[in-house]
């Protein structure tokens, strides 16, 4: 019951002219197998009687003429429909004239496969083609309980019959499958790949590389809570007179000091802490199982490294220095309220003269 409710719920992709290429593939194979099927049933009929054998000419000229109409008009539901209505019309004829043993029933399967195989059909329709092939079966079931075959095969012709019947039948659906198997793995592997892209990019900041605040108040705030009882650290570092790298050597310059930075803060980091582009030139950090005097002091040793950093843009050498203040985890207060604080450390170290970290 569930299950059917959700596919009802299905909802369509509104552009329903753009063939998907996996149906179109598929709708190819079912065209070619069943097209050399009506041909050679055709002969074959040609030998049973003269009567009957322009009918698979007919269901071969209408096959031909949906595999002209699918290259020039893109509806694949027309498409769908009309090779529904080819299958229905030639189960019912060879039902009627050959008996129930002719074996063509298999064929309706198709339908049923390709309808629900596009992703053009709304469920309904899907339902629709579903219901209406299973009455085709069963009212041709039905007929053959009251009526007598028109044309009787002999051993030979039933014999040849069942061959192309089964042959094209079996050709068909283990092609759809491997085609739709190949392709249902394809597009997971592309839908996972794309997430990935997708979750990288919303957690990255594009300049640095760096994870971006949204992220690291996630990571942060799932670590504590996971770990309610663990000590741990964050910091809040800024660069000093960041303006004044921008102002004098331009804003391309400023960009490359916070790339710089990023790759010096990501070496440094060793599994220590995770840290991320939390402003323009404010960065975030946070020290899992870390005291205030271990994340005070590696934090001393990030600023030492900073101000040590080479930095040359279009034949200007220069250097930076950042001020930080760290906060460490009272257990009391919230992940907010130690952000702040150590804001206002920062605040503080800017005020003293900057290059400094407060603790
Ligand atoms: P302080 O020592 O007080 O922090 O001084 P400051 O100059 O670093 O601080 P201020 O807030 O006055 O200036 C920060 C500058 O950072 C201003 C802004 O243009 C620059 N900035 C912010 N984001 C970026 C960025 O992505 N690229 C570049 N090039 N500059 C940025
Ligand atoms: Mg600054
Ligand atoms: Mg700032």
């Amino acid at each position: 019951m569930n299950l059917l409710h959700e596919f009802l719920k299905q909802e369509v992709p509104k552009s329903r002219k753009e063939p998907l290429p996996y149906y179109l593939e598929s709708m190819k194979l079912n065209d070619a197998i069943l097209s050399l099927y009506f041909a050679l049933i055709s002969i074959l009929l040609l030998t049973v009687s003269a009567h009957v054998f322009w009918v698979p000419l007919l269901a071969l000229a209408a096959m031909l003429g949906k595999h002209w109409l699918m290259r020039k008009l893109w509806s694949i539901r027309l498409i769908l429909l009309m090779h529904a209505l080819i299958l229905w019309s030639w189960c019912t004829w060879c039902i009627i004239t050959f008996g129930w043993g002719c074996g063509v029933q298999h064929f309706l399967l198709l339908i049923i496969l390709m309808s629900f195989f596009s992703v053009y059909e709304p469920p309904m329709f899907k339902l629709a083609y579903f219901l209406m092939t299973m009455a085709v079966r069963l009212l041709l079931y039905d007929y053959t309980l009251y009526h007598a075959p028109i044309i009787a095969f002999d051993e030979l012709h039933a014999f040849v019959n069942q061959v192309l019947n089964s042959m094209a039948f079996y050709f068909i659906l283990a092609g759809c499958c491997v085609i739709y198997s190949s392709n249902l793995q394809e597009t997971m592997r592309q839908l996972m790949l794309h997430n990935e892209r997708l979750q990288r990019q919303a957690e990255t900041d594009p300049l640095t590389r760096l994870y971006n605040r949204r992220y690291m108040l996630f990571e942060m705030s799932q670590s504590m809570e996971l770990n309610p009882s663990m000590m741990c650290c964050v910091a809040i570092a800024d660069i000093d007179f960041f303006k004044k790298v921008n102002d004098t050597y331009g804003h391309n310059c400023g960009d490359y000091v916070l790339r710089q930075l990023a790759s010096l803060l990501t070496e440094m980091s060793q599994g220590r802490y995770t840290v991320a582009r939390w402003g323009g030139e404010e960065f975030c950090f946070f020290f899992p199982n870390m005291n205030l005097d271990d994340a005070g002091a590696l934090i001393c040793d990030i600023c030492a490294a900073v101000r040590k950093m080479d930095l040359e843009f279009e034949g200007h050498r220069f250097h930076i220095t950042l001020t930080a203040g760290v906060e460490d985890n009272d257990f009391r207060s919230s992940l907010d309220t130690l952000i702040e604080r150590a804001d206002r450390k920062l605040y503080m170290g800017k005020q003293n003269g900057r290059d400094q970290v407060v603790v």
